[in-house]
């Protein structure tokens, strides 16, 4: 993801968070098929905002919680965490 899509053109409501949201997640956890990560990542995330900024959010947490090197935060850091980033999305 070198490449920063033009926000805006990108749409800013997403018809189909959810499944987009299941499909992130898969993807973050290794398990999304190539089918399913290049049309997420290589189309979808190219023109939906709301999910341009849930995946970075998400990959954003993951990295953070590598760092303090656990894989069980407080369900309330995480929350913390995620607040201050979409604080810094919203810049
Ligand atoms: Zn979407």
């Amino acid at each position: 993801m070198s490449n920063v899509p033009d926000q805006k053109r990108m749409k800013q409501d997403c018809e189909n968070k959810r499944e987009c949201l299941e499909i992130l997640q898969l993807i973050l956890d290794g398990e999304a098929s190539t089918e399913q990560k290049n049309h997420f990542l290589k189309e979808h995330l190219e023109e939906c905002m709301p999910c341009y900024k849930n995946y970075h959010l998400e990959v954003a947490i993951r990295e953070l919680l590598k760092t303090k090197c656990t894989n069980h935060a407080p369900q309330d850091l995480v929350d913390d965490i995620r607040k201050k980033i979409i604080q810094n999305l919203a810049r």
